[in-house]
Order: C-alpha cells, then structure tokens, then sequence
C-alpha cells in the first residue's frame, strides 16, 4: 500500500490526482493519508529550505514502519548537503519519500504542473521499490538536474526499468512502461 500524505496544504485536488495517477501505475492500494504541516525547526533560516533527509527521517520515524509506502507532497522547496535543491528525496530502507513541489511550478499551468510533480512522484517511488538512476533521458528514472530535465522525460518506466520493477515482485501496470 502506499499512503499519499499532503505537507503543508497543497491543494487536494493535486492529491487526488497524483492517488489516481498511482492507482494507473500499479496494481498496489493507494490511498490518501494524512494532511499535516512540516514543524518549522526543518527549515534551514540561512537559505529557507528544508534540510531535505532530516523531513525524510522525520516522516519515516513518525508515520511509517508498518507495512506501507510513505509518500509525502510538500509545498515547499528543500536540499541535501552538496545539492542547492532537490525535487525529492526517497529512502527504500525507509520506505519513505517525498517531492517538493516548489519549484516545479516554474513557468507552468496547471497541467504541466501536475505532470511534473506526477513525474518525480514516479521517480521517488521508483526508488523506494529498488531502482537506481536510468541512463535513458526518457526514462522517469533518469536523474533531473534542473526543470529542463524534468520536462525532457516522460513519465513511464523504460523497457529496463520496468522489467527491474516486475522482477523484484512489484505490481508495475503495462500503462507505466515507455514505449518509444
Ligand atoms: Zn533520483
Ligand atoms: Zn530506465
């Protein structure tokens, strides 16, 4: 199962739409989780972002540990020691992630910025099941530097990714697969 947690109010409608995008995906029960706001104590005053692994950890701690995928939507723009930002972080020890939707917002209606937090979504969770980083630039797994990057890839799993996925026993629906 995984549990779709919104952090810091984003709106319930980007919620719904990521739970149904997920449901698409993969043949595993998502659900909406729980609404809360992240304590501020995570915000680092000298650059206003979250310290990205601390929330992680946090979440992890607080919320998870049972037999489920913790997977949080932040409002809000976050870092890990050595990157100036991230658009999410995921631990598959933790069974935990999270995507930071500030910044994907950069110059985007609505409908672009649904694809993009759907495709870090796709990447985060892809990372909690086991995958690493994909060479293939059309692959959701394939690492994004910047929004130029988020918007060069698709949101599907190429042909490699996905058989990974099918082969650790993960319930990947064929909608998910790239096929181009
Ligand atoms: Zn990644
Ligand atoms: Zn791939």
């Amino acid at each position: 199962m995984i549990e779709v947690m919104s952090l810091n109010n984003p709106l319930d409608s980007l919620i719904d739409y990521i739970v149904d995008a997920l449901q698409k995906a993969f043949g595993i029960k998502i659900v909406k989780g729980i609404s809360l706001y992240l304590p501020e104590g995570f915000i680092d005053l000298s650059r206003l972002q979250y310290r990205g692994s601390e929330v992680l950890r946090w979440m992890s701690e607080s919320y998870g540990g049972k037999d489920r995928i913790f997977l949080g939507i932040v409002e809000g723009d976050a870092y890990v020691e050595g990157l100036d930002f991230i658009f999410g972080i995921a631990s598959p020890a933790l069974k935990t992630a999270l995507v930071f939707t500030s910044r994907l917002r950069y110059l985007a209606d609505e409908k672009l910025f649904l694809e993009r937090v759907l495709k870090e979504v796709m990447h985060e969770v892809g990372h909690v099941f086991g995958l690493s980083h994909c060479p293939n630039r059309r692959c959701v797994m394939s690492f994004s530097n910047s929004i130029l990057d988020v918007d060069r890839k698709s949101r599907r799993y190429c042909l490699n990714c996905f058989r990974k996925l099918r082969n650790l026993g993960i319930k990947v629906r064929d909608d998910a697969l790239l096929r181009e």
